[in-house]
């Protein structure tokens, strides 16, 4: 999928550049922080965005400001077309069962999104995922894949569109890694070199070490075991990847890196991928929809995850999506998705009486510096008596500077360490060349409205 489509996701595009991040040059009195322009709603990301806030010891707490539309990527979930999975009053009641597994569950997996289903255990979650591939059938309901019934595919036709990662890994403990990956192309009459280099290609794309081939999963650490996994899944590069509970067999630290994997890995396929966890974390992370099941699968909410968090449907949802809502969304909106205002910026060539002016109305005593459009630096009030214009004063650069894809947590973060309160957007910062475009500045106030 590509970056457009996956809105509202930090985690999607590149983090601060370490060397400019807000953790440097602390010691220096100007700190630069984060931010970017607003961007219409589902339009283009924005051109990478550099920020900076000023570390004036002198500088005065700036001026609240009203907080400025705030604009959200988040498309609606389009009513028809587009899915690439349909539920449609999907009902399991397993022979013998005091009740249905799944009562009647409706969901649309639009293409190439993740979609995750999370809930608490017994929930019908692995129920659902077994009656997309037709391990189980349902007891009433329509599912459409890829716009067909189920019903009228073949089995082993259906299943060699969707890979499927199941719950405990489940490798084959017999065969060796290259053999468990080669599974469908084989069942598929693969010839042995396409087999191989197949194979090979996926080993890479999982990020395996290609030693390991030859070795047992017993012979495998989890993480490596959960890579053959999902290398089995995709050998015949299906559309679909049904996940279940990927990562529960491994530790926190191996759990996070693999979370990460998978989203670069999908950046890079642009899958449809449903995964099932009991984990909330893990679903905002991961998830660019997030299904909220309850017992008996009954659908409690179905939204993007900075959604679920801004506006839990009910208790159920709000208990599971646990304490610190707010924290949890400040990692998720970025900077960018933020309305920025115009803050103390002056072109170079105004007299310091007009900057005074400026100044005056923010409540600081320093002022930024723009030349064609370029965010220079910023030159304290004192620094003016006696000059003819602003920028005959000696400008201090903001040395650091964070993208536009930054989340607002990390631009709290900065804002929280400088004096100002004051946040500045530009839409480009060339290490080079520091080549700084002004756009437009954030405070705690905006912050604090870019996640409502
Ligand atoms: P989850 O994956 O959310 O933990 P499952 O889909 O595995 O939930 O199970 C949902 C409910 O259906 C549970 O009550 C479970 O005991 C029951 N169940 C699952 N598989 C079967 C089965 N093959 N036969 C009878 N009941 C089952
Ligand atoms: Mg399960």
């Amino acid at each position: 999928m590509s970056e457009a489509a996956r809105p509202g996701r930090a985690r999607n595009t590149t983090r601060a550049r370490p060397e400019a991040s807000s953790g440097t040059r602390r010691n220096s009195r100007t700190v630069s922080s984060v931010c970017s322009s607003a961007r219409p709603s589902g339009g283009p990301p924005a051109a990478p965005v550099a920020c900076a806030t000023t570390e004036d010891p002198g500088a005065p707490r700036a001026p609240s400001v009203a907080g400025a539309a705030v604009h959200r990527r988040e498309a609606p979930l389009r009513p028809n077309g587009g899915a690439a999975i349909r539920l449609a009053h999907v009902r399991k009641h397993y022979p013998g069962a005091a009740q249905a597994a799944v009562g009647d569950l409706s969901l649309d997996v639009p293409e190439g999104e993740v979609v995750v289903l999370v809930g608490p255990s017994g929930c019908g979650k692995t129920t659902v995922l077994k009656m997309v591939n037709r391990l189980v059938e349902p007891t009433a309901g329509e599912i459409h894949v890829l716009g067909e019934d189920v019903r009228s595919v073949a089995a082993p036709v259906l299943r060699r569109r969707i890979g499927y990662v199941i719950q405990q890994i489940g490798l084959f403990p017999h065969r060796t890694v290259e053999a468990n990956v080669a599974t469908v192309p084989r069942l598929l009459g693969w010839d042995r070199r396409r087999i191989r280099d197949r194979v090979a290609e996926l080993v890479e794309l999982v990020g395996l070490d290609p030693a390991l081939l030859q070795r047992y999963p017993s012979e495998l650490s989890g993480g490596q075991q959960q890579r053959v996994g999902v290398a089995r899944a995709l050998a015949a590069d299906p559309p679909i990847l049904l996940m279940d509970e990927p990562y529960s067999a491994v530790d926190p630290i191996v759990r996070a890196r693999l979370q990460d994997e998978l989203l670069a890995l999908q950046r890079r396929l642009h899958k449809t991928i449903v995964l099932v966890t009991h984990d909330v974390d893990e679903a905002i992370k991961l998830g660019d929809r997030v299904a909220i099941l309850n017992v008996g699968g009954v659908l409690a909410q179905y939204a993007p995850p900075a959604e679920l968090l801004r506006a839990p449907a009910d208790d159920f949802v709000a208990a599971f999506l646990g304490s610190e809502r707010g924290l949890k969304l400040l990692s998720l909106v970025t900077g960018g998705q933020v309305a920025s205002i115009d803050g103390p910026v002056v072109d170079g060539d105004v007299t310091p009486g007009e900057a005074a002016a400026v100044m005056r109305r923010f409540g600081v005593d320093w002022v930024g510096v723009r030349a064609g459009g370029r965010l220079v630096g910023w030159v304290a009030d004192r620094d003016l008596d006696g000059r003819r214009r602003v920028a005959d004063a000696p400008a201090q650069p903001f040395n650091a500077a964070l993208r536009p894809d930054t989340t607002l947590r990390e631009a709290l973060d900065v804002l929280i360490n400088s004096r100002t309160r004051l946040v500045l957007a530009n839409e480009r910062l060339d290490l080079v060349d520091d080549d700084h475009r002004y756009l437009g500045m954030l405070t705690v106030d905006q912050i604090a409205e870019g996640l409502r």
